[in-house]
């Protein structure tokens, strides 16, 4: 297993007889977090390329074959895990090295995920999408039409490969600045 960016921080911390090593690991992870948003513009316009290439080549929105009239809430809450499958099967081609956007972390042991932006997660990804293509929610909508869309609004908002531990903190501290 490999040493993680936080187990290797407290690692050195502590020979170096550094009395608050998650202190440090927090101030490291605000850096880092702060250098990949600095990519945002470079993330985003690779992101457009890979959209716009596979969009029309791609056969997974075939296989959505409802058609929705529920309000825009339901449908993102019923449809979640269809929409996390979609992003992980669309995009598995925009992330084609394991490599933690954040810390750098290599390798084939560590687990890594697909992170929406700050403030752009998932629901909101997919509410922008609704409104976009349903004039108002009584309107029926073609299930395969929306996640098109959804993917779509994908070309306006970074995403991010990190491993799970850097996923966790990026999630924890952008809730905390959605709420604050
Ligand atoms: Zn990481």
């Amino acid at each position: 297993m490999a040493l993680l960016f936080k187990d290797a921080i407290i690692k050195v911390c502590n020979h170096l007889g550094i009395a608050d090593p998650k202190a440090v690991y927090t101030r490291l992870m605000s850096e880092l977090i702060t250098c990949m948003q600095a990519r945002s513009t470079d993330r985003t316009a690779h992101m457009k390329t890979c959209i716009d290439q596979r969009l029309e080549k791609t056969r997974q929105f075939n296989k959505f074959r409802l058609t929705l009239t529920n309000s825009n809430d339901d449908i993102i809450s019923s449809l979640d895990s269809e929409l996390r499958n979609l992003v992980l099967s669309f995009f598995k081609k925009v992330f084609p090295e394991k490599r933690c956007d954040c810390c750098g972390t290599k390798s084939v042991n560590v687990q890594y995920e697909r992170a929406h932006n700050k403030g752009r997660r998932r629901p909101h990804v997919a509410l922008d999408a609704l409104k976009r293509i349903r004039s108002d929610e009584s309107a029926p909508v073609h299930q395969a039409t929306f996640m098109r869309a959804f993917i779509e609004e994908h070309r306006m908002h970074p995403m991010w490969y990190l491993c799970k531990p850097c996923h966790t903190w990026y999630d924890r501290k952008t809730d905390t600045v959605r709420q604050g």
